[in-house]
């Protein structure tokens, strides 16, 4: 394991006074499986006060209830723990006290996973009371102790192991996942923002499908308006799955990132609700207007910043909207949507696209050609936006227009480029604003 330079010179520090020092938690696990760790955590037998004294200068006091100094070394920040066992936990969240103790082996007890509890010290003697590492080997997510205690102590421990297996694509050892589904009605109390991020992450994870399709009830306690999803049968030609096993499906093929994972699991949310069925099958007339509605209430329960819903809210509404494949529509799309939510759109609707039944997959073509002619259209740097219009206001005023008449003609003239009616070119922009600008006196005189 590479534990980086700076973080050595800190377990270095430390026992040169007499210390225990090793790198515990997630950099551990995650330098196990040669991945980065996001960052490097140290647990130390020495007290708070003694790790200040000893970085003085570099250290801060940043969590000292729970016995946290932060050390700036070599242009990290490392979190300093003292060895600790928690107390008893009566609000399922936080335990009521923490004690510092002298014994690795008790700080890594009260981790939540065996592969999250193992210690390295400085010369990379690994400290592994609980079988972290053979779980490691065969990617199992195991509880340390016994699970239902500990989801007991703490519900967000629930959401963690789903957000573990789907980053690491580990699968859930049987009796931890047998009391994730036990306990998962404990999620209830755990603060909407915890859940979000936790969420967020197993979403992005490469195995968030496998994870969601195994603990469908779990991601149902944190969002219900999920479980009508589950089985339901679209009735469908255009689908060879239920909602949710095409929601799935979907999942799988979008890119990783937050708003566009959050965006194909609500894309279809509404669609139990809207089922309606004839001689010719079932259909879900009206659900992505539903859906954008049940998608910006989930969003809102769960904290989300409101530029994240309102971009996740846009490509649900968006998802099932028809594109014709001219670079008319596509201006005009560009201009309603902006560069970057289109192309999140057009990933949401290739990824819709795949989960369908194969024979209707040639759609995808479309998407690809949509997506072709839109880089092509920005590439050129074709006139989108007012940004791009080749007059301003200043032009509008100088024509003698007035307040909100020039935003009018503004909107008038760019709606005439994006379809092609007018060049984007000043004189030809001035020309037609000026005929407006005529009109709008002639009548004012008629006013009179
Ligand atoms: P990440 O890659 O997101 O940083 P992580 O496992 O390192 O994952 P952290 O929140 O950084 O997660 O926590 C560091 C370590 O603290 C964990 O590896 C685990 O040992 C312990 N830990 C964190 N949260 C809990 C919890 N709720 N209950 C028990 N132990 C926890
Ligand atoms: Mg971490």
């Amino acid at each position: 394991m590479n534990i980086p330079e700076p973080v050595k010179r800190i377990l270095k520090a430390l026992e040169e006074h007499g210390h225990e020092a090793h790198c515990v938690g997630g950099c551990v696990r995650d330098s196990l499986l040669g991945r980065e760790p996001g960052d490097w955590d140290v647990a130390t037998s020495a007290l708070p006060e003694e790790t200040m004294a000893l970085f003085s200068g570099r250290a801060a006091p940043t969590g000292l209830r729970h016995g946290t100094v932060t050390v700036r070394e070599g242009g990290l920040s490392v979190e300093v723990t003292t060895f600790r066992t928690d107390g008893k936990y009566t609000d399922r969240r936080r335990p009521d006290t923490v004690a510092f103790t002298r014994s690795l082996r008790d700080d890594l007890s009260r981790r939540d996973f065996t592969v999250n509890a193992m210690g390295m010290d400085l010369r990379g003697t690994l400290t592994d009371p609980f079988g972290g590492r053979e779980d490691l080997r065969n990617k199992l997510l195991r509880c340390v102790g016994l699970p239902e205690e500990r989801f007991q102590e703490d519900a967000l421990r629930i959401l963690r192991g789903l957000r573990l297996a789907a980053v690491l694509d580990f699968s859930v050892e049987e009796e931890t996942a047998r009391a994730l589904r036990a306990c998962r009605k404990l999620l209830c109390d755990v603060a909407a923002e915890r859940i979000q991020i936790e969420l967020t992450k197993l979403l992005c994870g490469p195995a968030a499908a496998e994870v969601l399709r195994e603990f469908p009830e779990v991601a149902g306690t944190v969002v219900p308006e999920l479980l009508p999803m589950v089985g339901f049968d679209q009735h469908s030609r255009y689908h060879c799955y239920d909602v949710w096993e095409h929601t799935l499906h979907a999942l799988s093929e979008v890119p990783a990132e937050p708003i566009l994972r959050w965006a194909v699991l609500l894309h279809d949310v509404a669609k139990p609700r809207c089922y309606t069925r004839d001689e010719r099958g079932g259909h879900f007339y009206g659900h992505p207007t539903v859906s954008a509605e049940m998608t910006d209430a989930i969003l809102r329960r769960l904290k989300f910043d409101n530029a994240t819903r309102e971009a996740v809210v846009t490509l649900v509404l968006w998802h099932d909207r028809e594109i014709p494949r001219t670079e008319k529509s596509i201006r005009r799309a560009l201009r309603k949507l902006g560069a970057e939510r289109l192309r999140q759109l057009t990933e949401v609707k290739r990824a819709d696209n795949l989960g369908q039944a194969p024979a209707y997959r040639a759609r995808l073509k479309d998407v690809e050609q949509i997506q072709r002619m839109m880089e092509d259209l920005l590439a050129r740097d074709e006139c989108v936006s007012l940004r791009q219009l080749a007059v301003n206001g200043q032009d509008m005023l100088a024509l003698g227009l007035r307040g909100s008449e020039i935003g009018a003609a503004l909107e008038e003239l760019l709606s005439a480029v994006v379809d092609g009616d007018l060049p984007n070119q000043r004189s030809a922009l001035l020309h037609a604003a000026e005929g407006r600008a005529d009109r709008q006196k002639e009548t004012k005189h008629q006013n009179f």
